[in-house]
């Protein structure tokens, strides 16, 4: 029962660690993202697709132009 007991906890703390990782790399990602178009590089105008003029339609933040 103990070495089951040590599995399942083994297993809870990588599944953590995992989630982890992941929530980082998604911050990570996040933070280059444009926020005003979410990474797509264009938005829907009234009448066509627009590309966003933040990102210059990349879908990402310009760094060189801002400071965060
Ligand atoms: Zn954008």
């Amino acid at each position: 029962m103990v070495i089951i007991f040590r599995i399942v906890i083994a297993a809870l703390i990588i599944w953590g660690f995992w989630t982890l990782v992941k929530f980082v790399i998604k911050r990570v990602v996040q933070r280059d993202q444009c926020p005003r178009c979410e990474g797509k590089g264009y938005w829907l105008g009234m009448r066509e697709r627009e590309r966003c003029n933040e990102c210059f339609g990349t879908g990402k933040l310009q760094r060189l132009s801002k400071k965060s």
